[in-house]
């Protein structure tokens, strides 16, 4: 059997252990230190804001944004329900309740007229929703614009969550900086890694000092303790921080292979006319962190996976909507059918941005014999 391809395997520099090791060698090991300040001071620059909050998951960065955002229990978040959990768990932690939005077709990600009939209906009934949560899926950006218009038109906080979607671009601006807050995950699948981590970016200061707060337990600068708040412990240790300041500087690297294996994936299968490939919308630029795929229904999505799999190769269908989910079905849904239709057709491709030629060639003849 040949080599298990992965999904999208952590892909280090080879740098990484010469800033872990400086850690030890200082014994800065707690999350303080010389890593945290470099990882800190890159992202600030990438995204030209005054500062950032690094913390241990992408979910806690999006439980940080939701309380700074004000959310409490019985409040109303609207968020796309084709999605992933670590974005839905947070509004449930703060006992709020998720209002899940349906996708559109191009992008995959939440409608934003679908969106706007709900807020307007909401505030008919007397119940404005609190925040809402944009997510670029797999990279590929949301109407952040038409999204950040209903926020300002509805004076609703828009919270970003860019997990997937590090140097994804709208109009030349990155994604993860157009809300009120925004998110990136370094999980070890994702973009770049500190093996799980996450960062909380604000273009205010005053937000990213009250998150930097909350994540270290609330604590205030008395030398005995005393906490002003409820906080947590959500902090990047240092030596993680290594991981984070190595994999920035080869992050335009892994996005331009990221792009370049979407292109190739597109070039040689996109004659299939079994075969459709998202596109990205006029001044939207995609990280294309997992190239995504639609097939004609969910008979030929479970073919491939499973052909796919015989060959050792590692797909993952498009996630399943949250509205479906034994968790939170119990939660209300707008819309129709279109992101149960992307559920059902899509399939994720291997996209890691240390694949091989070969690895790449051994994937795509395995889909043309498959799906002719
Ligand atoms: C990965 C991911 C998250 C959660 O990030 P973690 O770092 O794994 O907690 C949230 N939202 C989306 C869309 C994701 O893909």
């Amino acid at each position: 059997m040949s080599d298990k391809i992965w999904l999208s395997p952590p892909h280090l520099s080879g740098e990484e252990l010469k800033y872990i090791k400086d850690a030890f060698d200082k014994n800065w090991i707690s999350p303080y230190g010389d890593n945290i300040d470099s990882f800190e001071s890159k992202l600030e620059a990438y995204f030209e804001v005054p500062d950032v909050a690094l913390v241990n998951s992408g979910t806690s960065a999006i439980h940080l944004s939701l309380i700074l955002a004000g959310i409490g229990p019985g409040d109303e978040v609207i968020v796309p329900t084709l999605n992933f959990a670590g974005c839905v768990n947070p509004i449930l932690y703060q006992k709020a309740i998720p209002l899940f939005i349906d996708s559109e077709s191009d992008t995959w990600n939440i409608d934003p007229m679908i969106a706007e009939e709900v807020i307007i209906s909401k505030i008919k009934s007397g119940k404005k929703p609190k925040a809402i949560i944009a997510v670029h899926l797999f990279g590929m950006p949301c109407k952040i614009e038409a999204i950040l218009a209903l926020g300002t038109k509805y004076n609703i906080p828009v919270i970003e969550d860019a997990a997937d979607a590090l140097g994804s671009t709208v109009n030349g601006k990155k994604t993860g900086a157009f809300g009120l807050s925004g998110i990136i995950s370094f999980n070890g699948n994702k973009t770049i890694t500190t093996s799980g981590g996450g960062v909380l970016i604000s273009k205010d200061p005053e937000i990213i000092r009250q998150a930097k707060h909350l994540s270290n337990q609330a604590r205030t600068l008395k030398p005995y303790y005393v906490h002003d708040a409820v906080g947590y412990n959500y902090m990047m240790s240092n030596i993680l921080a290594g991981l984070g300041t190595a994999q920035m500087e080869v992050l335009e690297q892994r996005i331009a292979k990221r792009r370049e294996i979407y292109s190739i994936y597109k070039s040689e299968l996109s004659r299939q006319s079994n075969i459709f490939f998202p596109e990205e919308p006029e001044g939207s630029h995609s990280n294309r962190w997992l190239t995504s795929i639609l097939l004609d229904n969910e008979k030929s999505r479970d073919h491939l996976y499973h052909s796919l799999a015989e060959n050792n190769i590692e797909s993952r269908p498009v996630w399943n909507p949250m509205h479906r989910q034994p968790a939170f079905s119990s939660f209300p849904f707008y819309g129709a059918e279109t992101a149960q239709q992307l559920f059902e057709k899509g399939l994720c491709l291997p996209s890691g941005s240390s694949m091989t030629e070969e690895q790449l060639e051994r994937i795509i003849a395995c889909i043309k014999k498959y799906m002719q």
